[in-house]
């Protein structure tokens, strides 16, 4: 269950929010959508929270990976071998700390191969549609009540009516599952020298709100069982740690702010800017969302002003000129958005392929015939890093067509488009391909081959 559906099946309908957030629809296995979010500063520092509690948990050789949903509840669950994390989580999180609880969480749930004992107790009772909410697609509960229609309120009905004792015993079972990924979590928490506080703040506070009457329930609380008992439980590990009063260290907290502000700036434009940073409206963080906001408004020149006076106070950090970059590349600035871009290549410590891609796109913005070949190598080295990035492939396509290679051009689009699970598409492009590619090249090779899968 909660298998994914061809991961980046829809990719070819990928929006971007901004050039820089890229965002595509994943189906989970209930038919609810979810939207993926990719950016490059906040997959490193998710990365960075996540790496030691995976090692402590002795995940770090299973290829763990963590997705970013583009979703302002506060939501967080795990699904074969991703662990998701809604936007919402992060932005509602003070404290790295707090995000790193509710991945030494999950992770809890990994090493525990909760996800497939707990399918095997389903497949026993044959209760299938209570598993999305069981298994933390709870989402589906709150929409499928708030359906007009009134047509599939099947989620909504579970919820209203009173448990059979199938769901009843699956539920108890589910709250065996949560206290054990606490005490998994404790320990890698320990493990690692840091602080449950964070974790146990916000199981708290989801428990406290869990008693408010008449709140749309969040899809958190529905897939993490919050009953007091655990809460105590909880509280009463994480105190005995010696590292309980431990804090984030300073440059963590500022990445922390950060990521924030970008997602607040999305998600509320400067008013969400400014709320979330009422006591600090001058900080860094702040005037990085204020400029992501007043960029997203139509005031790039102001906010270019911004990510100068930015950049100056930290100059190795690479996401300020990636975000510069982007804005120019608005301004049609290309060849300054090139420079931007390929120092924040540089500075980038987790060589994020997006970032890649971007200074690929931004070599072909200049519509110069004399930059496609650096365009054509950054768009190549962005793709082996990421290469399921659909828009990367369209602009090493038009890399392509910059230099005059029209097979090259029409084979990446047949790639881009096989990636994405799109085959007719790629196989529409591969046979334009292969009649303007040299017989027997790899080149036309790769492109035969895409016309006779599934022949
Ligand atoms: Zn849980």
């Amino acid at each position: 269950m909660l298998q994914i559906n061809r991961f980046y099946r829809s990719i070819f309908g990928v929006f971007a929010i901004l050039s820089y957030l890229l965002s595509t629809q994943v189906t989970m296995a209930q038919g609810r959508k979810i939207a993926i979010v990719r950016d490059a500063e906040i997959e490193s520092l998710l990365k960075d929270y996540a790496a030691p509690i995976f090692r402590a948990a002795g995940l770090q050789s299973k290829g763990i990976e963590i997705v970013l949903v583009n979703d302002n509840n506060f939501n967080a669950f795990v699904s074969g071998r991703r662990v998701f994390i809604n936007t919402g989580a992060i932005m509602q999180s003070a404290t790295p700390n707090e995000i790193i609880g509710v991945i030494a969480h999950e992770a809890g749930h990994l090493a525990g191969n909760h996800q497939e004992r707990l399918r095997a107790q389903l497949d026993a009772s044959k209760t299938l549609a209570i598993v999305g909410m069981l298994l933390g697609a709870g989402a589906l509960v709150a929409g499928s009540t708030s359906n007009s229609s009134g047509a599939s309120s099947t989620g909504g009905a579970i919820i209203a009516a009173a448990p059979s004792l199938a769901t009843r015993s699956l539920l108890n079972y589910k709250r065996g599952e949560e206290i054990n990924a606490d005490t998994a979590a404790l320990k890698y928490l320990n493990k690692t020298k840091q602080s449950a506080n964070g974790m146990l703040k916000t199981f708290d506070r989801f428990a406290q709100q869990l008693a408010l009457a008449g709140v749309r329930p969040n899809p958190y609380k529905l897939s993490h069982p919050l009953p007091r008992e655990r809460i105590n439980l909880l509280a009463e590990g994480a105190r005995k740690s010696p590292y309980f009063g431990k804090k984030d260290s300073k440059s963590l907290q500022t990445r922390h702010n950060m990521a924030r502000a970008k997602i607040a700036a999305f998600a509320g434009g400067q008013a969400g800017v400014q709320r979330l940073f009422k006591s600090a409206p001058n900080s860094v963080p702040a005037l990085y969302g204020r400029a992501i906001a007043l960029d997203n408004s139509g005031r790039s020149n102001q906010a270019i002003k911004i990510l100068n006076q930015l950049i100056k106070k930290q100059p190795k950090n690479a996401y300020l000129y990636e975000l510069r970059g982007e804005v120019q590349l608005k301004m049609r600035q290309a060849d300054q958005a090139v420079k931007s871009f390929a120092t924040a290549v540089k500075l980038d410590r987790s060589k994020s392929g997006l970032i890649k891609a971007r200074l690929g796109f931004a070599y072909v913005a200049t519509g110069n015939r004399s930059n496609a070949k650096k365009a054509v190598s950054a768009l190549r080295a962005g793709l082996q890093t990421n290469p399921n990035n659909f828009n990367a492939y369209r602009s090493l396509s038009n890399a392509h067509a910059l230099a005059g290679d029209i097979g090259e051009a029409e084979l990446a689009m047949a790639e881009g488009h096989f990636r994405a699970g799109n085959t007719r598409d790629a196989k529409i492009f591969a046979g334009r391909a292969v009649q303007k590619l040299v017989p027997g090249k790899p080149s036309w090779q790769r492109a035969k081959d895409i016309l006779t899968v599934g022949n």
